[in-house]
């Protein structure tokens, strides 16, 4: 029996329009429907999977405390992190593109086998967002590669600074147009695994920006640490001046990442993000 019980706040439920193959290992999925009505401003979102074959897809629910009551086990929809890629309301879709990992991933398998009409939970926009600088170092792997391409197509015209991306091959690379500014490099891992030194030796032979820089760094694991180690403890900047998220980490499912290491954001993510929102208010 479906559950009666209002859905919890902010999921929406919708469809996919359709999918567009954007390089070998990169699937763009496009999704719409009547919820997606009054979607709002941020980076991220939260998806929900529901199992395969699942026909009618059961979502969590408000329970009697407010809390989110979810479907029973071989029910429950599977939770991974996206990235806006693009929200145009006036089009009605919201585009969300997939790294193509394997197999071993409900999220990459979902996007490879999605068909027009499959449902899938989102919840969000949010997370907090590149500050402003007189130059930025923006810096990150495959899975950042969506993230970086909403994020170059914000710059203003007249920024200035480094957008780094680290891809397993040329074959990855895709048609960014950053302003003038802003020298982009793209890094190919050539069969070495991910979360090797590739990035963040890319990061450290960069010249160091003069004035007030603000870095992002997104990618594995690892690359994110050391990079994140660099910015923070041999350039000395302050927390306010980088973000840093690791967006995945070799042989962890997203769900025992985040459970476990948070995704490797650390004290002064949360501080910095709580001083941001005051500096707003
Ligand atoms: C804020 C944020 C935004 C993100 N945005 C995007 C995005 O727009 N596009 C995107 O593709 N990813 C993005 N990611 C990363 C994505 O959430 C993870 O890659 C996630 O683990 C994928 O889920 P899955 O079900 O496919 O694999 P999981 O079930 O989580 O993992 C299964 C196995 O695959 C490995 N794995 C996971 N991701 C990768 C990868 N990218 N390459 C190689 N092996 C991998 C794991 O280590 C594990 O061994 C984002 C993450 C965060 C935190």
């Amino acid at each position: 029996m479906p559950d009666e019980r209002p859905r919890v706040p902010g999921l929406r439920v919708l469809s996919v329009l359709r999918a567009e193959q954007v390089t070998p290992g990169m699937r763009r999925i496009i999704l719409g429907g009547p919820e997606l009505a009054g979607f709002g401003d941020g980076p991220n979102v939260k998806l929900l999977f529901p199992p395969r074959g699942d026909e009618d897809p059961r979502w969590p629910v408000q329970g009697p405390d407010g809390r989110p009551v979810w479907p029973p086990a071989e029910r429950r929809p599977t939770m991974r992190t996206y990235t806006v890629r693009r929200y145009d309301a006036a089009a009605g879709e919201l585009h969300v593109d997939f790294v193509l990992h394997g197999d071993a991933g409900v999220a990459s398998r979902w996007a490879r086998d999605a068909r027009p009409g499959d449902p899938l939970g989102v919840l969000g926009p949010g997370g907090r967002v590149l500050g402003r600088a007189d130059r930025y170092v923006v810096a990150g792997d495959h899975s950042a590669l969506p993230a970086i391409g909403a994020i170059v197509e914000g710059l203003p015209a007249d920024a200035r600074g480094h957008v780094l991306v680290e891809v397993p091959g040329p074959e990855e690379v895709q048609d960014l147009a950053p302003p003038p500014g802003v020298e982009l490099t793209w890094l190919f891992r050539d069969g070495a695994a991910a979360g090797g030194p590739v990035l963040a030796d890319a990061v450290r032979a960069l010249p160091w920006p003069d004035g007030d820089v603000f870095v992002w760094i997104a990618g594995e694991s690892s690359s994110v640490r050391a990079i994140r180690s660099y910015v923070r403890d041999e350039r000395g900047l302050e927390r306010r001046r980088y973000l840093a998220i690791g967006y995945w980490k070799r042989g962890l499912t997203e769900t025992t990442y985040h459970d476990e290491h948070d995704n490797d954001r650390d004290e002064d993510y949360y501080a910095a993000g709580r001083e941001e929102a005051a500096a707003r208010a």
